[in-house]
């Protein structure tokens, strides 16, 4: 079924000029980019983007990471596109991810790991308005 997920092209993707990577790599997907912009995150924007994790260990770092630098966030639409993506992705810890992933291939941190995708349809909704309006993605 036709759903949609958020990406993010994180600090270190960005910096590290893997953008046009990462985006290749959805591109031959035939998964499609429907909003697409880049941002700086305050610490406090970032703590709200990564609310669930509130109290983990690492809450405190990824979120100073988050808010460290630029970050590409896009809309993909697609058949399963939660689901592809992530697969696409490759684990969180990059040593875990699959051959031939984003993480497997770029990241260096079980922190700094390039990218992120929306891991349920709920979570996809709730970032999607996170980042975006309604006159910020096409096809609507
Ligand atoms: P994701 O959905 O694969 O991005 O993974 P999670 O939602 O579990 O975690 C969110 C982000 O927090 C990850 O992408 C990492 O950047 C970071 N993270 C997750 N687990 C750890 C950890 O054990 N240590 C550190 N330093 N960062 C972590």
């Amino acid at each position: 079924m036709k759903e949609r997920t958020l990406s993010i092209i994180k600090p270190d993707g960005v910096s590290r000029n893997l953008i046009g990577e990462v985006i290749r790599r959805i591109d031959g997907q035939a998964i499609k980019i429907v909003a697409m912009k880049m941002i700086l995150m305050t610490k406090q924007q970032a703590k709200g983007f990564y609310a669930v994790h509130e109290g983990k260990p690492f809450f405190e770092s990824v979120t100073d990471f988050m808010s460290s630098g630029p970050c590409v966030v896009m809309i993909l639409e697609g058949e399963d596109a939660i689901k592809r993506y992530r697969k696409l992705m490759g684990a969180t810890n990059y040593k875990d991810a699959e051959e031939g992933t984003i993480r497997r291939e770029f990241a260096k941190d079980i922190e700094k790991n390039i990218v992120h995708g929306s891991d349920s349809r709920e979570t996809a909704e709730f970032e999607i308005g996170y980042f975006f309006n309604k006159l910020e993605i096409t096809g609507n």
